[in-house]
């Protein structure tokens, strides 16, 4: 991508409005723009981003077994009187009537929506276990929207839904979903740590929040230290039930803690390996049983030919949220340093003298070549200074500069700088070339 064909409102100040350092940055970086309280609209650069975490959060998904589909942002408010959940949910619910009269409502999540699709279209036990998700919008009329696409009123969030025929097959549902959560954070470079959580008005007996930790976070949480070394997954069968337990289970039992659920003796046996942080809730998981397959009369026939009532799951993930939480876990003075999976581009690619005919030449090569062996370059091809193109590289936090200079021309060379080391090196276009592509 060419800048100088791109949107990139890239500001020097910060924002007056904008209290924590990612929000500042997302607005700095031209990433995002506030439209309205909480809803933002995405410029393509924040976009790119957004996209990418969609794509691993999809990959891990799909990994999982769960299957894809798409749900409308609105919904009938006669669905939520179903499960009783109409008058139940308040005023972070944006409540719309049609021409018609009709009432309707922005969806803050799916539970009721999704059980009368599956309770319409599952008629016995082969139709079960399924895990359904889509990555949709989802408007929640927050009191106090703040802290840019972190709590918006508008945002974009995986939510999945299982359906099993008891509790056991529920569980196990569970922990799968448990470790595809930290396989997607950990492919987006941040450490995610559960955490066992109330199940709140959804309702259930078995919760666990994903916290990104991170000074600004609006929850305190004690954690153990073992948590800040990468958990291998690697070797990890998700389809055999036992196994998968054990795993899940002893990563809980070992390794978290939760304010509400200190607990002297593990603390003592913990010892300084207790730590305490502020953190970021980027998921949240639930099994709730039977409480909305019940409610909406929801039931499938048995191998013995009884009627079952399938026993569910819900597995938030904020997609929007995320794109804040990365920043909040990786920027430094000058900027945003995006982890490689998420970045927006790979390589920002300066030019610093577009009056310059072969400096111009050997970029615009530099920049076809690249793009050609399928690397995401955004190229400065812009009539600016230096330093003001640095600065924005350095804001918009890609994991590579690559600038192309009449000096280093002259001795046959251009420099390569790491965005998050600082380190720079000076190399061939060819050696260039091939580190951006090996
Ligand atoms: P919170 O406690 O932060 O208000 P929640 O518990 O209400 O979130 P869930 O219903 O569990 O949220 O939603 C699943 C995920 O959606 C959350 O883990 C969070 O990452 C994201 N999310 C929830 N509310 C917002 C919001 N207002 N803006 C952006 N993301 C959100
Ligand atoms: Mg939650």
């Amino acid at each position: 991508m060419r800048l100088s064909r791109y949107l990139l409102p890239v500001a020097k100040e910060s924002p007056a409005d904008a209290q924590i350092v990612s929000h500042k940055l997302m607005l700095r970086a031209g990433l995002v723009r506030q439209t309205a309280a909480g809803i933002y609209a995405w410029l393509p650069l924040g976009l790119r981003v957004l996209r990418k975490i969609e794509k691993i959060v999809r990959e891990e998904q799909d990994r999982a077994g769960a299957v894809e589909l798409l749900m409308p942002t609105l919904q009938s408010a006669d669905l939520w009187r179903e499960s009783g959940r109409y008058d139940a949910y308040g005023p972070e619910m944006l409540r719309i009537t049609d021409r018609h009269e009709r009432e309707m409502l922005y969806g803050p999540t799916n539970e009721e929506m999704i059980t009368a699709l599956f309770r319409d279209a599952a008629r016995s036990y082969r139709d079960l276990p399924r895990t359904l998700y889509h990555i949709q919008w989802k408007f929640r009329d927050e009191v106090r929207p703040r802290f840019g696409v972190m709590r918006g009123r508008e945002f974009l969030m995986k939510d999945a839904y299982s359906f099993d025929m008891d509790e056991a097959g529920a569980r196990h549902s569970y922990n799968k979903m448990f470790v595809a959560y930290l396989r997607t954070f950990a492919r987006m470079g941040v450490r995610a740590i559960p955490m066992q959580a109330d199940t709140g008005p959804i309702g259930g007996d078995l919760s666990h929040e994903f916290i990104i930790l991170a000074p600004s976070g609006e929850s305190e949480v004690f954690y153990h230290a073992n948590w800040e070394k990468p958990v291998d997954l690697g070797a990890i069968d998700t389809e055999d039930a036992g196994v998968l337990q054990q795993v899940v289970s002893g990563l809980v039992a070992d390794y978290a803690a939760t304010d509400e659920k200190r607990d002297p003796e593990r603390e003592a046996a913990t010892g300084d390996l207790l730590r305490t942080s502020r953190g970021i809730e980027v998921g949240h998981i639930f099994y709730f049983g039977t409480k909305y397959s019940e409610a909406m009369g929801m039931a499938v026939q048995a191998k013995d030919g009884t009627s079952v009532v399938p026993h569910m799951g819900s597995y938030g993930i904020g997609v929007s949220r995320l794109v804040g939480a990365l920043i909040e876990a990786s920027h430094d003075d000058a900027g945003i340093i995006w982890p490689e999976e998420v970045a927006p581009f790979k390589v920002g690619l300066i030019n610093m003298r577009v009056d310059d005919e072969t400096c111009t030449r050997v970029a615009d090569d530099m920049y076809q070549k690249l793009t050609g062996l399928g690397v995401e370059v955004l190229y400065d091809d812009r009539d600016e200074r230096g330093g003001a193109k640095f600065a924005t590289m350095d804001v918009i936090g890609l994991p590579w500069q690559l600038v192309i200079g009449p000096k280093g021309l002259a001795s046959g060379v251009v420099e390569l700088k790491n965005r998050r080391t600082g380190e720079k090196q000076e190399l061939s276009l060819d050696s260039a070339l091939e580190r951006l592509t090996g």
